[in-house]
């Protein structure tokens, strides 16, 4: 029998609509949906090869589990189940809760029924030591959001649909679409904002390839935005562009805000920017004069080391020339849960910054922010308080963590190490036990990922469209049945211990309660399937507002110390000398982290490997040739690379891609035979290698060096 079920993609934010072609239970077919009321057939090829990786034959079927020599035995659940939680127990017992810990990767963000089930077990065991990609790559948003509006679920986005003036820092929506920003076709909407007049003005350390659609980009040296976004503030009040009667209807601190703008004047910040003092000066005046203007800034800013301070700076940016808010300018998107901006509440104070065991740090006190994952191998391997158990879900921190040879140790040095995963990727070859999950399409869900960011709000259903394949598992069967052989209350039981609840529906019903906040339900949801919702008015942003006044903090007293490194990292900056190399990440359409690693048809003929681009100025000054083996090297390690010359660059500046490295991948056979360079190897680890404000990792504008190899 051969059917058709509509579903969405869970790779990125837009979760953009398919539809799935089923043919006697097999998922056969993944194809756009052209009826979906938001994404309207837009799918990109990550989605529709979500095929391979749901039919990829090296996907996990049954629980493996490792034997003494390291190889790996198929086992069953009625064996690791029990076998895990006497581990588990016996590493409690003798070591207490700090000994156990949990890494969760980026496609977690894309699962809504895994957060509950995973935090009631690590409860229970009190595993406090967690860790997630979000320090990677966005954790520096929340914890400004959380300083600047009391909430860390509040980013307003830009209203590209009416905005006359728009820049982008750090993103490359024909690539990577957006983040915090959950659109289906970024393009289209660029070039049709371009089309009715709009200017748009990309900040990047390379021409990027929406240049090629809308708009145009101004070069900025990596790392450096926040001096951009502080000058630009400056230049606001020189003009005489702040409307200082709005700040004070909205914003509190605000007279600190312009006292601190004062020292970064677009003429003090060019030789550190690259962005001559005229064009900042000329961008300034654009914006505020616009008569509506937005911004956004994504991933290559963030990744840098004063992400929480630039996108604090993001948001002043908006609110000083009165665009926060305004039809055109940047608004908050409710979506399906009106109290989400609420739930999100943070009020950031200076105590959040802590002396933590490996140097200055944010403190826990967020599970969106959690511990720096740069600093895993450290908690693990400490001294006084190791971890001795550690659950890595959906990731792959070998890879992905600055410090590939401290990560192996550290893993390699737990006493039980489970990975609950579809593939036993890089990370898993170190673990005792690989537990396989449930795949995108073999579990329902809906779109959780883009609450509140969502450029047109809707709410999607997915039923599974198919049955777990093999011995698959959802993620919530795995960690409640662990919980359950632990003797822990389980979603299995009831208080008579019999197994009488419906555990899905029971996860579901969080969902349900928050759709009630919009006179919505989840009966409603699974028989439409898809729920258009009205948008928020651009001026309600301000209700959103969650500090104890209602106003905005203009300049949050816990930044006070990042403040003093800012200026710290400048004098850096302006002693660097002048040929100093810095690398980026280049992302790449055909790539999303690791996740495509074991897909040929993303790998296809140069797509095999990664390389290391550099202009060709700067090629011809180390005599480098297109094509040649190089190295490349930072402070923090080496690796050799095929070099590709590329005047998208700034001189000055190399890119690589990341999410390859998969040599020692055992486990995924097409991603071992094309394995590509880690880039991460070469990036900072440990104390010192994130930023303190949110225990972001520092993964671009790395200083490095190339020489011929060999
Ligand atoms: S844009 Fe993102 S959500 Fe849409 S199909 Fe591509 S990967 Fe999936």
């Amino acid at each position: 029998m051969k059917e058709e079920k509509k579903t969405f993609c869970r790779v990125c934010e837009p979760a953009c609509g398919m539809v799935a072609v089923v043919e006697d239970g097999a998922l056969t077919a993944l194809k756009p949906d052209k009826d979906h009321p938001i994404t309207k057939g837009f799918v990109c090829h990550k989605g529709i090869y979500g095929l391979d990786i749901h039919n990829d034959p090296d996907r996990l079927k049954v629980p493996l589990k490792r034997r003494a020599d390291g190889t790996y035995e198929e086992s069953s659940w009625d064996i690791v189940i029990p076998e895990i939680a006497e581990k588990l127990k016996n590493i409690l017992e003798r070591h207490g809760r700090s000994a156990i810990g949990g890494y969760r990767g980026n496609p977690m963000a894309f699962n809504t029924l895994f957060g509950p089930s995973y935090g009631a077990l690590m409860g229970q065991l009190g595993a406090q030591k967690q860790f997630s990609s979000g320090t990677q790559d966005c954790s520096n948003k929340f914890a400004a959001s959380g300083a600047v509006f009391g909430t860390q679920t509040l980013h307003p986005v830009p209203d590209i649909a009416h905005t006359d003036f728009l820049i982008l820092l750090g993103e490359n929506p024909a690539v990577s679409h957006m983040s915090f920003l959950s659109i289906a076709d970024p393009v289209g909407e660029l070039r049709a904002a371009e089309e009715r007049g709009a200017k748009i003005v990309y900040i990047n350390p390379r021409s990027i390839e929406t240049e090629r659609f809308a708009g145009e980009v101004v070069h900025i040296r990596p790392d450096t935005d926040v001096y951009f976004l502080a000058a630009l503030i400056n230049e606001f009040d020189r003009l005489g562009k702040i409307d200082r009667d709005h700040l004070t209807a909205h914003g509190r601190n605000w007279q600190a805000l312009l006292d601190f703008e004062k020292e970064y004047s677009a003429e003090r910040v060019e030789g550190i920017t690259g962005i001559s003092a005229a064009t900042l000066t000329d961008l300034a005046q654009q914006f505020a004069d616009a008569p509506a203007a937005a911004i956004h800034m994504s991933t290559g800013v963030n990744m840098g080391r004063q992400g929480t301070l630039a996108y604090w700076l993001v948001h002043m940016v908006s609110l000083v020339t009165g665009n926060l808010g305004r039809k055109g300018g940047n608004f908050y998107s409710a979506g399906f849960y009106t109290r989400a901006s609420k739930a999100g509440t943070v009020r950031s104070s200076p105590e959040d910054i802590i002396e933590g065991p490996y140097g200055t740090m944010r403190a826990k006190n967020s599970p969106l922010v959690g511990l720096p994952a740069n600093l895993m191998p450290n908690y693990i391997m400490d001294k006084r308080e190791p971890i001795r158990a550690m659950f890595i879900t959906g990731g792959n921190p070998v890879l992905s963590v600055g410090g590939e040879a401290q990560m192996r140790e550290a893993l390699a040095s737990l006493e039980l190490l489970v990975c609950v995963d579809i593939y036993r990727n890089a990370s898993a070859e170190h673990a005792h036990y690989v537990l396989p999950v449930a795949g995108a399409f073999e579990r329902p869900d809906i779109n959780i990922t883009g609450l509140g960011l969502q450029y047109r709000p809707s709410i999607q259903y997915s039923e599974a469209v198919v049955e777990p394949g093999f011995e698959r598992k959802p993620e919530w069967w795995i960690f409640s049945k662990i919980a359950q052989a632990m003797g822990f209350k389980s979603m299995f039981d009831e208080d008579d211990g019999q197994k009488a609840l419906d555990p899905e529906q029971e996860l579901w019903a969080r969902t349900d309660a928050m759709l009630r906040s919009r006179d919505l339900s989840m009966d409603a949801l699974r028989e439409q399937g898809t729920l258009v919702l009205d948008p928020t008015p651009p001026e309600d942003t301000y209700d959103h507002v969650q500090t104890e006044d209602g106003l905005i903090d203009c300049f949050p007293e816990a930044f006070a110390s990042s403040l003093d490194r800012m200026e710290k990292i400048f004098t850096e900056l302006n002693q660097e000398p002048g040929d100093q190399l810095k690398l980026i990440t280049k992302r790449d359409v055909h790539m999303m982290n690791s996740w495509y690693a074991n897909v040929e048809k993303m790998k296809r003929k140069e797509r095999a490997n990664n390389y290391l681009f550099m202009h060709p100025e700067d090629g011809a000054r180390r005599q480098l040739k297109e094509g040649q083996q190089v190295r490349l090297k930072s402070k923090d390690g080496e690796v050799e690379i095929e070099l590709k010359l590329s005047d998208d660059l700034m001189p000055g500046v190399v890119a690589v891609t990341h999410g390859w490295g998969h040599k020692h991948s055992g486990g995924m056979a097409f991603a071992q035979s094309t394995p590509g360079v880690n880039i991460n190897a070469l990036l900072p680890s440990g104390p010192d290698s994130f930023e303190p404000l949110s225990n972001q990792a520092h993964m671009t504008g790395i200083p490095v060096e190339v020489s011929r190899a060999g």
